[in-house]
């Protein structure tokens, strides 16, 4: 089925800026409480909201195979479950609702004001109802920078890293939508040269610029999914503050992979971009250096150019763009990261979330995490308004960003921005 939805030449009635991450062309997916205080399913046109369940309410998805409650929900786990065929024919719809031709919904006041809602008068919500969250390590210049700092400067990259995606299990509990601030956590960490650790407040808490994918229903215990079938599973995507205390992760993490230092919070950005908006985006991947398993090649383009960049802002302080890089870069892409977590047969999920890892890119400035940033904290990073960083201070907003951009097209995903307060007292 054709993705009307991606043509570039539409243009909308609703009014958008030339450099909006929502243009037509987007048709993103998230949930919001409305100015009444009623919790929908929504998408979003240049700064305009629009309700989507009571867009269905009003008749305007008529022909489509869908429940008349599917969009009056807290989450999109629902509409996530009824797979690839009726997404693409709602963002086709909605496309062709809001297109400047299409006069229906343009011309009628009073459904206008049941549906639209400018942004200030809604609050966006969590937009699913994450089962599960697997959090892999899929970028090879992150990987051989956290080598080089921890093990051995020769031999960064562990010797599984090339023939495998690497992941670990995390927590959805704390997964939070933007806006949402984190404590700084406490635990335990060893002094270097101590012979005992302390307990205390983490003094490394560290961002990790990510994308994460959200799936769909895919498969069943004991079904691995083929490479090839993967992304029909991936509903879309989000940016993803995979937060991280580096004091408590580096003594916690022998040998059973990351714990507290990881699950104190994960913040994501509120709108799912869908893998169908960023077709237009496709490029080719990283050459493998090492052959890989038949279960983990794949034919053609599934890496992704997305731009990226995490900024700081400290309290009342102007923000200042610390990293920048691209989703390209990641060595495993996100079929084969699928096809790896499902070769032993464990079922995934609608609402299952996976993130791609720290995102790091080659250069000293294209670097996801503070850890890398400021190399361990040897070389603090310069703030535009005076001061320095080497991790993140209380009160300090650590804002994420991204967006694609082709022959004038410009999809986006808006930011997850949150803020670090410090640690939780009674
Ligand atoms: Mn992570």
């Amino acid at each position: 089925m054709p993705i009307t939805a991606n043509n570039p030449k539409r243009k909308t009635w609703i009014e958008t800026t030339p450099n909006t991450d929502f243009p037509i062309q987007n048709i993103p997916f998230g949930v919001f409480l409305t100015r009444d205080d009623i919790i929908t399913i929504g998408t979003r046109i240049g700064d305009t909201a629009i309700d989507l369940g009571a867009l269905h309410q009003l008749g305007y998805f008529k022909g489509i195979p869908l429940t008349d409650d599917i969009f009056l929900q807290d989450s999109l786990n629902d509409f996530i479950s009824d797979g690839k065929k009726t997404w693409r024919l709602v963002r086709n719809r909605i496309a062709d609702i809001f297109d400047e031709t299409n006069e229906t919904l343009k011309n009628n006041i009073e459904h206008r004001k049941i549906v639209l809602f400018a942004l200030n008068e809604i609050e966006m919500q969590l937009p699913v109802s994450v089962g599960d969250y697997t959090d892999f390590y899929s970028s090879i210049e992150h990987a051989t920078n956290v080598g080089k700092m921890f093990r051995d400067p020769d031999n960064a990259l562990l010797p599984n890293w090339l023939h495998m995606p690497i992941g670990y299990h995390g927590r959805s509990s704390s997964i939070i939508p933007s806006g949402i601030p984190v404590h700084r956590p406490q635990g335990q960490k060893m002094i270097n040269g101590e012979e005992n650790p302390i307990f205390g407040p983490s003094r490394l808490v560290d961002f990790e610029l990510e994308m994460a994918f959200i799936t769909t229903d895919a498969n069943h215990l004991g079904e691995p999914i083929p490479i090839e079938e993967a992304e029909d599973y991936i509903f879309g995507l989000v940016l993803f503050n995979d937060w991280s205390a580096r004091d408590i992760q580096k003594w916690e993490y022998v040998p059973l992979g990351p714990f507290l230092g990881k699950s104190f919070a994960s913040s994501m950005s509120p709108w799912i971009v869908t893998l169908d908006a960023l077709e237009p985006y496709r490029v080719a991947g990283p050459k493998p250096i090492k052959e890989q398993f038949p279960y983990l090649q794949y034919s053609g383009k599934k890496s992704f150019d997305i731009n990226l960049e995490v900024a700081i802002q400290p309290e009342n302080a102007v923000e200042t763009v610390v990293g920048k890089t691209n989703f390209k870069y990641m060595y495993w892409n996100m079929a084969q990261q699928l096809a790896h977590h499902t070769v032993n047969g464990c079922p995934i999920n609608s609402g299952d979330m996976m993130g791609s890892g720290t995102i790091s890119g080659p250069t000293e400035d294209s670097f996801g995490s503070m850890l890398e940033l400021s190399w361990r904290g040897e070389k603090p990073v310069q703030l535009n308004e005076g001061g320095s960083r080497k991790f993140i201070e209380d009160n300090d907003t650590v804002i994420m960003r991204g967006h694609c951009e082709k022959n004038g097209i410009r999809i986006g995903f808006g930011e997850v921005a949150s803020k670090l307060l410090p640690v939780f007292k009674k």
